[in-house]
């Protein structure tokens, strides 16, 4: 008698990576049928004519001959040394290259930090919506998501006291993704001091997503985490796939501050993970010092006259053109969270909407609900298409609404 089917891990049946889900694999098919598909789901720079700036891509070039090694696990001394600086200048306390994790991306890292972190129940706080990733490594190493919700009347920031409310004794971490994905809120110096507050009470991780750090608009200004936690754990995550639009490169990094003796089992079980893995991508490592001590490339992109405030300012005039969209308008990141509104939004299915959209305008956007929020009436798009397509992408939105609001 033949075997049944393989059995996979009993967990992941609970992890969700909507944003290259089901509708991506539907798109895929559309496409080698020959549909010309806008594809708003990823934040994939290079895929929108965005290139990784020169200076970077000549370091990596200049230092091929020199990556065949394996590198330390944690990464190339000179890359660790270049964020320690880059983080000593932002005023993270005492930030040495030895306190430095190189991945291949943030991803890998929030990976091994969470792997290293939780045993069996333990419980993370997550922002919802979140960016599906730690939701998923959350669940994956054996932890339980607890959610603080992100309101869109709150401009999407999270309410200190609520966060509060959800604390047990198993919880060990705090997540907080600024500038945000996938709502594009930037938060306050006052609200992050009331955050590391609250990890310092109660004896949390500070686990601090900042890939978009270089990215916002119309003169908003970002506040690192870790300078205002001070002695409390925090680890904080940057890299190049955003800020510096190299995201197939692979390449991120994570700083751990914090009370050295408290801070330093975490270190030990993160490098212990970062072994086994042996090193991240070496060519593109070369690339670390010349991101972080060359020119600042991408306020010129978000700038006035830039590419990425031109696609944002249509996203939000396409949002104000249809009366059955409302947008928190993004201070930050590669994305808007429209949120659907008025009669097109009773009986509303936002996974049922993001099908009809692909099957029939050829759009392919991410639902709300792939962002652990339930009951969902937001939809995800990326900034990155170019203004005048935007402009058709909401013109496409408006008109499938339409049809929902007659319904
Ligand atoms: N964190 C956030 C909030 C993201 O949006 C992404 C990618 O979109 C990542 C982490 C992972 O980035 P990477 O693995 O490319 O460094």
């Amino acid at each position: 008698m033949p075997h049944p089917s393989l059995a996979t891990r009993a967990s992941l049946r609970e992890v969700r990576y909507d944003i290259r889900g089901e509708l991506s694999r539907r798109a895929r098919e559309l496409e080698a049928q020959g549909r010309h598909l806008v594809r708003l789901n990823i934040g994939n720079p290079g895929a929108f004519g965005f290139r990784a700036p020169p200076h970077l891509q000549a370091a990596v070039a200049a230092h091929v001959p020199q990556s065949d090694p394996y590198t330390h696990q944690q990464g190339l001394p000179l890359a660790r040394e270049a964020v320690a600086e880059h983080h000593r200048r932002r005023g993270t306390p005492n930030a040495s290259a030895e306190r430095v994790f190189i991945g291949n991306g943030v991803s890998e890292l929030i990976d091994i930090a969470l792997r290293a972190l939780l045993n069996p129940g333990e419980e993370v706080l997550l922002p919802s919506p979140d960016y599906p990733l730690w939701s998923a490594a959350t669940l994956l190493n054996g932890g339980r998501p607890v959610y603080y919700p992100c309101r869109p009347e709150n401009g999407f920031l999270p309410d200190p006291d609520e966060i509060e409310a959800r604390l047990t004794a198993c919880t060990r971490a705090l997540v907080v993704i600024n500038p945000n994905n996938p709502t594009g809120a930037n938060y306050p110096p006052e609200l992050l001091r009331r955050l590391a507050g609250i990890a310092a009470r109660y004896g949390l991780l500070l686990m601090a997503d900042e890939i978009y750090d270089g990215i916002l608009f119309d003169g908003a200004t970002f506040t690192p985490l870790a300078p205002l936690a001070g002695d409390t754990p925090c680890l904080s995550f940057g890299g190049l796939s955003k800020v510096w639009r190299a995201c197939g490169w692979r390449v991120g990094w994570a700083v751990l501050s914090g009370d050295p003796l408290r801070i330093g089992d975490l270190h030990h079980a993160m490098d212990l993970l970062s072994a086994m893995r042996l090193c991240a991508n070496v060519p593109a490592q070369f690339a670390v010092p010349a991101a972080l001590s060359g020119p600042d490339t991408i306020a010129a992109l978000t700038a006035p006259g830039g590419r990425l405030h031109a696609s944002r300012r249509a996203v939000i005039e396409g949002c104000a053109a249809s009366p059955h969209l409302q947008l928190v308008a993004p201070a930050g990141a590669l994305y808007a969270f429209p949120r659907v509104v008025g009669p097109a939004a009773e009986e509303f299915d936002d996974q049922a909407f993001a099908l009809e959209l692909l099957e029939s305008e050829d759009l392919l956007v991410v639902p709300g609900s792939g962002f652990n929020l339930p009951a969902s009436r937001h939809f995800r798009v990326t900034l990155l298409p170019e203004a005048e397509v935007i402009g058709d992408v909401f013109a496409r939105i408006h008109r499938v609404l339409e049809r929902h609001a007659l319904r």
